[in-house]
């Protein structure tokens, strides 16, 4: 996936009210992802996997073979490009409303010289580790993984599902695309980047799939520690569903990968593997959310009310009367950027003599990153 990242980075923390509140349940969902650097490094081991390789080949039946170890009964659904035979790989999780469902795709194929480690392994095991987990799991609507072939040569496997396999019948509420989650060694890998359609042909999706996405952005921020940030759909298999009208939304690791991106150095060994399950934990909690998997809310949801923070507007510094517990304290510019990052105990007074005059997000957590809030401080002098 080609990617022109400067397209539009917007605010997300602190301008939206939190559209929901951090769920225990889904929370320990996210724990259940394993496995995730021994996957990526048997994705790798296959080879750069063009369309119509026998690398490719071999990278499917690896697939097909995990999902039937998952349980499933994989589909394969075959299509003729330039003249060769191409798969796309799908498995369903049903849910109580049979012909309601979320697809999560991920491109499964790499560029001739890339054994494609981020681009696209670490799609192809955040699909892996959704699957699986989201087996054991009871969706009010169902989830159907699909990993797609042909991406690199212009979305053909997803073209081919949108256009012909996928039955008029079936009511996709959104499409979820998992295209190079994986963070770069030695890099700022604190950002996820929450993609959302601003395609024009059709515009009718645009409006559902903003929403989406900043309910996206919201759960990546309540169950990892990234940072979201807004930008426009671009260059993967949620194309073809977003011009069939279908709401789309994606994810997609900002990090410096340039060096690496479509190279034979697109390996496990440049990336931060840290980084990439920390974004498949976010995979998970949108996948868990967006199909309804009933949770025990009013048992271990927890509901957190606005911190307070005093004075406000401010000038040199402030408080935080209640919160009655130590916390973590952090400030964001209107771009986003972090400027500040503090633990507190409770009735420290917080130093904002060195912000200019302006508005502000912050973030307030307990030092578990469990209870997280938002609120907005305006300096004013
Ligand atoms: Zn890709």
């Amino acid at each position: 996936m080609q990617r022109i990242l400067h397209c539009i980075i917007l605010l997300f923390l602190g301008f939206c009210t939190v559209a929901q509140n951090f769920n225990q349940d889904i929370s320990d969902y996210t724990l259940r992802v394993d496995s995730v650097p021994f996957q990526l490094v048997n994705y790798e081991g296959f080879g750069p996997k063009p369309s119509g390789s026998p690398a490719l080949d071999l990278t499917r039946d690896w697939l097909l073979k995990k999902y039937q170890q998952y349980g499933y009964a994989p589909q394969i659904d075959t299509f003729i490009y330039q003249g060769k035979k191409a798969y796309n790989i799908i498995v369903e999780k049903h849910g109580e409303d049979s012909n309601q469902w979320i697809i999560i795709g991920a491109h499964y194929d790499s560029v001739d010289e890339s054994p494609g480690a981020n681009d696209n392994g670490s799609g192809v095991v955040a699909t892996l580790q959704i699957a699986r987990i989201i087996r054991d799991l009871n969706p009010r609507v169902g989830v159907r993984v699909i990993n797609f072939g042909a991406e690199e040569l212009g979305y053909i496997g997803s073209s081919h599902y949108v256009n012909n396999t996928l039955k008029s019948t079936d009511s996709i509420q959104l499409m979820i695309n998992l295209d190079q989650l994986g963070g770069t060694l030695g890099k700022d890998n604190s950002k996820i980047v929450c993609e959302r359609d601003e395609f024009q042909n059709p515009s009718s999706n645009n409006e559902l799939s903003a929403l989406k996405t900043d309910t996206l952005a919201t759960i990546l921020t309540l169950y990892t520690d990234l940072t979201p940030v807004l930008s426009a759909a671009y260059a993967s298999d949620y194309i073809p569903f977003e011009s069939k009208g279908i709401v789309i939304t994606g994810l997609y690791q900002e990090s410096d990968y340039k060096d690496h991106y479509h190279q034979s150095s697109d390996r496990v060994s440049n990336m931060d593997v840290n980084a990439t399950e920390e974004v498949i934990r976010g995979a998970v909690a949108a996948t868990v959310y967006f199909s309804r998997v009933p949770t025990t809310a009013g048992i271990n949801n927890r509901v957190y009310s606005k911190p307070i923070i005093t004075p406000n507007p401010a000038q040199d510094n402030v408080i935080f009367p209640t919160i009655n517990y130590p916390f973590q304290v952090q400030i964001f510019s209107n771009l986003g950027y972090l400027l500040m990052d503090k633990e507190m105990n409770v009735s420290d007074r917080l130093d904002v003599a060195f912000l200019p005059n302006g508005i502000y997000s912050v973030r307030i957590s307990d030092l578990r990153n469990i209870q997280t809030s938002y609120s907005t401080l305006i300096i004013a002098r």
